[in-house]
């Protein structure tokens, strides 16, 4: 606040600058009321001054030139200040004016009257005055006429602020109108491109403002519905409870929100069902009146329908377990803990409320599958492999019980998989029904191998005798008998391996040899045996392993002897041998019928045989390749086919080498 300038001063010029008349162009309207004034006082010189901060300024002047003077030779402020009538009779005599430059020089003041104008909160803002040269005198009728024309320029003054302010009002309209306009205009673009339907409502009868094209899908309408109350706009949905529920929003001011909503009505023509996560939001004004709604919804059909088909299909597995009296397992990769349903924790003889770890799972185990339980469990982690293994479970003391278990580990991450789990199935029943078979297969195996036996011994003493007897028909039946005692005899030698295998009775008896000689030996036997086919034998280099020589004799056998079965008189059998890694690999390739591959896996099951046209011909019982495979699985070793039906096979078997 600058000196002199009282609070009082700064309030009477702000009420100053609120008239915005300052620095404004000459009106007629206030040169008239100045030319008034002069005439009606016989004065030459008038003004309509106002009273700045630092100067006087005139709207209005006649008979001078000047527009303005600074404060010091106001006579005007004099005026203002007394806010009465202000009378100099002659400034010359006056202390106050005498050396005022416009007393001493032009104009030459000598009688100066001011009236004040005073604002109708009582504000002197400036004043209309009179001056002469000369002394003067002025009649009451003057004063007064004087008075009236200075509250007529007021008048003036104060019509002119109410015309601003109503201006300046007109102006905000428009403003707000257009900050509106920008602002619904932007909610449209937003809500438009909103990722969800959106409506704005607006009124207690929910008329809709506006809708995104979402939106209008969702209701199955187009833009002919904005401007409508919303139960008009859509009557179908008049019979759901949304519309009630939006005016309970609306009334209340309280925000609300459904999640997954099933709701079903006419769409397109036909009743559908939905589901929608929907919400009501109130649009308040900033006093907190509402005014209108957001509506906003989104489709959530296709995630709640196939959740519940999810739930669906879970209840029925749940119920497909549970009548097939299956158990279940999962185990958690990340923590490693294991859980078993109830039918699990009852075939490993758990209590049910036992907390099982996957350790005392495994302990429970035959202690003689626990290795091929760890190595399968392992296999189907790190290398994706379906687990599928028959194991005992010591339950108890006394109890044992078969279980075959399968899983697959699933939800892989980077470090890979994070679940294992899968079912458990109460096989007992069925190994013991194997147990019984195996049994008679046994005995009645070993009951027909005597008799055999003696059979194939006195054909050979038959034989012999024929001969030196010169009887040639005769030794060739003997030599016939003989053969065909033969066959039988290694027939029931395959099912005694059969029942052995099933006891889990072979044993290996290995010792170190050289496949190559092996292969050799292979070689000289077909050489006598086989006339039918060309068998090749590629080069074998050394190749020690260790193993059941008398076992892997079988194998090889046995793939050639199926191979000669299997494929054209004539045709070629290449028999191979080669060290890949750590481990031989040996091959029979044959150019006969070849295997389907849904069969590849399954011809190494016990008795199975493929089922077609060209297989009836071929006499066989399905065992062999059940026993190769068990032996060179004993071994640590693999076997498999690779075959193109009706261009051949190649059957082959793997086994570890000795490492020098
Ligand atoms: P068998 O020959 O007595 O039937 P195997 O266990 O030796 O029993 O063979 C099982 C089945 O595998 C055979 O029945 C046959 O369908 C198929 N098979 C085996 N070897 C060959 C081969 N070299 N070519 C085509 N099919 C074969």
């Amino acid at each position: 606040m600058q000196t002199g300038v009282t609070e009082t001063e700064e309030e009477r010029l702000s009420a100053l600058y609120s008239f915005r008349i300052l620095d404004t162009a000459t009106e007629q309207d206030f040169d008239d009321i100045a030319e008034l004034a002069a005439a009606i006082c016989d004065m030459p010189i008038s003004l309509i001054s106002f009273v700045d901060k630092d100067r006087q300024w005139f709207k209005s002047v006649k008979g001078i030139g000047l527009r303005e003077t600074d404060i010091a030779s106001s006579f005007c402020k004099y005026t203002v200040a007394s806010k009465e009538v202000f009378v100099v009779e002659d400034a010359r005599k006056d202390l106050r004016f005498a050396n005022n430059p416009l007393v001493t020089r032009q104009p030459n003041i000598v009688f100066y009257m001011g009236v004040p104008l005073l604002s109708e909160e009582g504000y002197a803002l400036g004043s209309l005055c009179i001056i002469d040269q000369q002394p003067r005198q002025l009649s009451d009728y003057q004063k007064q006429s004087l008075k009236t024309l200075a509250r007529q320029t007021m008048d003036k003054l104060e019509l002119r602020k109410k015309l601003f302010e109503l201006q300046d009002a007109k102006s905000e309209i428009v403003k707000l109108k257009d900050e509106r306009y920008i602002k619904e205009n932007e909610a449209r673009e937003v809500i438009e491109h909103a990722p969800m339907a959106m409506a704005l409502h607006v009124g207690r009868d929910m008329t809709i403002r506006f809708a995104n094209s979402s939106m209008l899908q969702a209701w199955d309408k187009d833009e002919k519905v904005f401007g409508l109350p919303f139960a008009d706009a859509l009557p179908e949905l008049r019979e759901l409870d949304f519309p009630a529920t939006m005016r309970e929003v609306y009334d209340s001011g309280i925000p609300y929100r459904n999640e997954d909503a099933r709701m079903s009505y006419e769409y397109q023509g036909e009743i559908r069902e939905f589901y929608y996560t929907y919400a009501f939001t109130p649009l308040k004004t900033p006093e907190g009146k509402v005014w209108g709604l957001l509506n906003t919804a989104l489709d959530v059909t296709e995630i709640v329908q196939s959740q519940l088909t999810v739930e669906r299909a879970e209840e029925q597995l749940r119920l497909a377990v549970d009548s097939a009296e299956l158990g279940t397992w999962h185990l958690d990769l990340k923590t490693n803990q294991l859980s078993l349903s109830p039918r699990s924790m009852e075939m490993f003889g758990f209590e049910t409320t036992e907390e099982v770890s996957l350790e005392a799972a495994i302990g429970r185990i035959e202690e003689h599958y626990r290795g091929l339980v760890n190595s399968s469990i392992q296999a189907a982690i790190e290398e994706n492999q379906p687990y599928d293994v028959e194991y005992p479970i010591l339950s108890s003391d006394t109890k044992r019980c078969w279980v075959r278990a399968t899983g697959k580990a699933y939800m892989v991450n980077e470090h890979g998989p994070t679940m294992f789990s899968g079912t458990l199935l109460d096989i007992t029943e069925r190994k013991e029904e194997d147990r019984r078979k195996n049994d008679f297969i046994g005995i009645v195996s070993h009951e027909l191998r005597t008799p055999i036996t003696s059979i194939s011994g006195y054909a050979q003493v038959l034989q012999r005798k024929a001969q030196s007897l010169a009887e040639p028909a005769m030794a060739d039946i003997a030599r016939k008998t003989k053969q065909q005692a033969d066959r039988m005899t290694k027939l029931i030698n395959g099912f005694l391996d059969i029942a052995r295998i099933g006891e889990g009775k072979i044993r290996l008896e290995r010792s170190a040899f050289d496949m190559a000689e092996l292969v050799k030996e292979a070689e000289d036997e077909s050489l006598t045996t086989i006339t039918s086919h060309e068998v090749v034998f590629k080069p074998v280099e050394f190749t020690p392993v260790e193993a059941d020589q008398d076992k892997i004799r079988q194998v090889l056998i046995n793939l050639i002897n199926n191979a000669v079965k299997y494929s054209p008189p004539r045709s070629r059998i290449q028999v191979a041998c080669v060290t890949e890694g750590n481990h031989a690999q040996v091959s029979v390739k044959d150019e006969g019928i070849g295997v389907p591959l849904k069969d590849h896996d399954r011809i190494f099951e016990r008795f199975y045989r493929v089922e077609n046209e060209q297989m009836k011909t071929v006499k066989g019982f399905g065992i062999g390749l059940f026993i190769c495979k068990e032996i060179i699985e004993l071994h640590g070793g693999q076997i498999g086919v690779e075959s193109i039906p009706g261009q051949g096979s190649i059957f082959w078997f793997t086994l570890p080498v000795i490492i020098q």
